[in-house]
């Protein structure tokens, strides 16, 4: 039994998670849930599920929640804070941590889950955004493995030969091809693109997600900070890989060989199946997807991704070139693009505006430890909340 720490168990992927655990019950035990502030949905996992540590991190809810459990008669301890994330992605009793919050707010949890030796099942991909080198040699200096469960880095992980962590050349890998559906707006005329609402950007065609994630796959900053992720996962430089547009999300992305050889992972779009692949790895688990049907889909197609018509990719490419610090002004800026843009504070069309403005106004330095990196995140921050008011 592998004692399981869920971090942003109420989310998109959260869920997902623990339906792929009710379905294994006989591996995987919870032993701690944490959301930020969604007590209500929180007290009814924990009810369920029973863990031994609920987190919260907003102070008022975690006192609700430490109510709702009393009321249940449950005896788990409930902790607050990003300290309370960070012991529960530590414990002893705790092999697998999946780091399922979004933004920032996840970097110093899965930074602590590695340097604890767990295995992180990394969801949270703006973590490794922002701290790309630290993240690594946390996860290889205490031990701890790292499995992507985002799915086109899961199909390349899948699709990559034993050892690729000793470099492409070395495993004859030669290029990695990234895939993206294009999100929503991939043929929608570009002259109403500032009438965009957030309703129509977090509806994506193929997945169901959480709204940040959906709003990046609309401006498509989600393949640029993922092209990021696989620079730093498959240890390449970004000319390495290439984006390509599929608007089906069947096949999830390949690997090409010196030899000719291109190796795909297909499958329905269902989280499922890269959270069961990276739980189990190197074994395989079931995960409640419907198999895939061919004959249905009939047809895949691909085209090249259109950098004018979305400049979040191009910005995404030049930060992963750039490097250091870059990565992490590009994170930031464009959190704080997109919460503005869900507010309606911001028109879509600004969103690649304010990252681009952001990333011009600061230099890039090299990361070489975390205060590095909080504090780059803390300035671009800055800049680009200033930006937004000036463009308001
Ligand atoms: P979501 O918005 O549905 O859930 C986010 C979770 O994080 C919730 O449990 C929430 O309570 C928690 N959270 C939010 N802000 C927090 C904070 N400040 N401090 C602590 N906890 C906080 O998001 P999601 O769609 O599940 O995505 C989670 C992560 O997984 C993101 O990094 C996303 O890019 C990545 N991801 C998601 C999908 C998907 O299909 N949903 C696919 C690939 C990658
Ligand atoms: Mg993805």
């Amino acid at each position: 039994m592998i004692g399981v720490t869920i971090l942003g168990s109420t989310g998109s992927i959260g869920l997902s998670t623990l339906d792929v655990i009710a379905r294994n019950p006989e591996h995987f035990r919870v032993v701690a849930l944490t959301a930020n502030s969604s007590d209500k949905r929180l007290a009814e996992q924990c009810i369920k599920w029973r863990p031994e540590f609920a987190v919260m991190v907003d102070a008022d809810a975690t006192e609700r929640l430490q109510q709702r459990l009393k009321h249940a008669g449950l005896p788990t301890t409930v902790l607050t804070g990003i300290e309370g994330l960070q012991q529960v992605a530590a414990l002893p009793q705790v092999g697998y941590v999946m780091a399922a919050i979004v933004g920032a707010a996840g970097l110093l949890p899965t930074l602590a889950a590695a340097r604890a030796g767990k295995r992180v099942l990394l969801a949270n991909k703006e973590a490794l955004v922002m701290s790309g080198q630290l993240l690594i040699d946390a996860i290889s200096e205490h031990g701890g493995q790292l499995l992507p469960i985002d799915s086109e880095h899961n199909a390349i992980f899948q699709a990559m030969p034993p050892h690729h962590a000793d470099g492409l050349d070395q495993v004859g890998v030669r290029r990695i091809l990234l895939t993206g559906s294009g999100g929503p707006f991939r043929t929608r005329p570009l002259d109403s693109f500032d009438k965009i609402l957030p309703s129509e950007a977090c509806a994506h065609p193929n997945w169901k997600m959480g709204r940040k994630i959906s709003v990046d796959s609309a401006t498509m900053m989600n393949k640029g900070l993922e092209l990021i992720e696989a620079c730093w996962l498959f240890a390449t430089g970004p000319e390495r890989i290439e984006v390509l547009i599929h608007p089906q999300s069947v096949i999830h992305s390949m690997v090409e060989y010196c030899d000719g050889s291109v190796l795909a992972q297909l499958g329905n779009p269902d989280m499922r199946t890269p959270i069961a692949h990276a739980m189990a790895w190197p074994e395989r688990i079931e995960a409640g997807v419907a198999a895939l049907d061919l004959v249905e889909i009939a047809k895949l197609s691909f085209e090249a991704p259109d950098t004018g018509r979305f400049p979040c990719l191009r910005l995404g490419f030049e930060a992963a070139q750039a490097g250091g610090t870059a990565s992490v002004h590009l994170n930031a800026a464009n959190e704080i693009a997109v919460a503005a843009f869900l507010k309606e504070k911001l028109p879509f069309t600004d969103i690649p505006r304010v990252i681009e403005h952001t990333l011009e106004a600061h230099s890039v330095a090299p990361v070489h430890d975390i205060d590095t990196v909080l504090a780059a995140d803390h300035a671009a921050r800055i800049t680009a909340t200033a930006y937004i008011a000036a463009l308001s």
